[in-house]
């Protein structure tokens, strides 16, 4: 692939777009700027590659395609066909999954899309049969009624939300709070890491009709393992949400008891963090909720959007690339010397460590709050995000914690001699940023002082180590 090549299609694109409204091909340009500056420690963002984002650029994006490859509820569908089926055969190859959904939007329409086929999959056994119907779809309002009633257990245990969990595992802000009555299991107070006696221990008093694992926080391997037999041991759906580490499964760091593709029934995942994909979502199966899952447009999905299937399609088959496995574990490798390199300097980190691709440091260590540290952070040129710790004193929105990620910087370049560079800056910016008071005299949680001019050098630090690791080096667009 000629780096010309890259540079040409986008600098095209751009002159075409510029043609039209010239402020969006600028905010373009000035996107590709801000993030070749910015040192990214978010443990969700990426970089996907030129061919990724090229694939979703183009008339794919014109057309209606509902249903499934094959069952359209469209005409002229057949080249959508193509590339749907090409992107599930590379999921379905790629982790070893006997079905593949991938026309979820996000990762939240994956787990909706994953929430409907739990639920229809259990109303169409024994309780569709007392309503003597012989599909989902033909049940009435009253049937619905009728069977809510029967059935009686759409409760959802999952990970709490300061202990990493996501929103979408059964919180009240969020549809599946509402849908499911909630329940959540946290982390050892001492170690931080999940205690999977307690979990087995909420299942048997909870009863759940799903049992939900993944997170968006943790900083540790899970057992799958453990908790398919929690799930079967209570009559619970296994579903794991693998939107952080689908990564790290696909490039095999992840294997055995720690990959969950042969452990759950149904896995969900986005496809732009570890993944490297185009953004979006999908779902893996057992063969007995195939039917069901492929259900998900017009269910509770929207058309898909052909365009960023074609884009899963390309990024799906990088994946399956050997070089894929060594990016896979260089990302673990990076996130455990940035963690050193942060312990070492005298941070506190959530379970003392990472065995993945994020870490998360409790910044009260530094007398600050998550927003405070996440700010004086942004002012120096890293960006990173505030999280809530485990049992965290600061609610979620100003939290404890700053969580950081190396799946964007390791795909950059980046190795573990940079990642020890990185620790150094973030630990100086976190010890030379004092917490801010009120006006009123009361220690604020937002307010905060760091000199300007350290935070002018430390940005400046941080340019000079992304350097000699331009962010898409073959597009030039000067
Ligand atoms: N699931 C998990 C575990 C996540 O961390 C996230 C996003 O951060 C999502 C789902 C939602 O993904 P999306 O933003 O693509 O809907």
């Amino acid at each position: 692939m000629s780096r010309n090549a890259e540079s040409t299609a986008f600098r095209s694109a751009l002159e075409v777009i510029r043609a039209v409204e010239p402020r969006v091909a600028d905010a373009i340009g000035a996107e590709l700027t801000d993030q070749r500056e910015s040192l990214k420690l978010i443990a969700s963002e990426n970089y996907a590659s030129p061919a990724t984002l090229l694939a979703m650029g183009n008339w794919f994006s014109d057309k209606y395609a509902e249903g499934t490859v094959g069952r359209r509820f469209y005409a002229g569908c057949q080249n959508v066909d193509t590339v749907e089926a090409l992107a599930a055969e590379h999921a379905r190859e790629l982790f070893g999954a006997a079905h593949a959904y991938v026309q979820p939007h996000s990762g939240i329409d994956a787990n909706l899309v994953a929430f409907w086929a739990v639920l229809a999959d259990r109303v169409e056994s024994p309780a569709l049969k007392k309503a003597q119907v012989r599909q989902v779809n033909d049940l009435t309002e009253a049937d619905w009624f009728a069977l809510r009633r029967e059935l009686g257990n759409q409760r959802m245990l999952g990970m709490s939300l300061d202990a990493g969990g996501h929103l979408t595992h059964g919180f009240r802000p969020n549809i599946s709070g509402k849908m499911f009555d909630q329940r959540s299991y946290g982390t050892d107070p001492a170690t931080g890491l999940i205690d999977y006696d307690r979990v087995a221990e909420a299942a048997r008093e909870f009863k759940p009709l799903i049992l939900v694992g993944g997170y968006s926080a943790y900083p540790r391997k899970v057992n799958f393992r453990i908790l398919r037999e929690i799930a079967d041991s209570v009559g619970a759906t296994f579903m794991v949400d693998m939107a952080h580490f689908a990564g790290l499964v696909a490039g095999k760091v992840f294997t055995g008891d720690f990959d969950p593709v042969p452990h759950a029934h149904i896995v969900t995942t986005t496809t732009h963090k570890s993944l490297r994909g185009p953004r979006g979502g999908m779902v893996l199966c057992q063969p007995e909720l195939a039917d069901q899952v492929d259900r998900g447009c017009p269910m509770v999905l929207g058309g898909p959007l052909p365009h960023v299937m074609a884009a899963k399609a390309v990024a799906l088959a990088e994946a399956r690339r050997p070089e894929f496995a060594d990016y896979a574990q260089r990302i673990v490798d990076n996130a455990q010397a940035l963690a050193e390199g942060l312990l070492r300097r005298g941070a506190k980190l959530v379970t003392g460590g990472t065995d993945n691709h994020l870490a998360l440091i409790d910044v009260s260590g530094y007398g600050l709050t998550g927003r405070q540290a996440e700010q004086a952070l942004l002012d120096s040129g890293i960006v990173t995000n505030r999280n809530s710790v485990p049992q965290d004193p600061n609610g979620a929105w100003y939290t404890s914690g700053i969580r950081i990620g190396t799946p964007a910087l390791t795909t950059r370049g980046l190795g573990t001699a940079e990642m020890d560079q990185t620790a150094e800056l973030i630990h100086t910016v976190l010890t030379q940023t004092t917490a801010g008071a009120n006006a009123d005299g009361t220690p604020s949680k937002a307010k905060y002082t760091l000199d300007p001019a350290l935070a002018d050098k430390i940005s400046r630090q941080a340019t000079d180590l992304l350097a000699p690791h331009p962010l898409y080096p073959g597009i030039d667009l000067s």
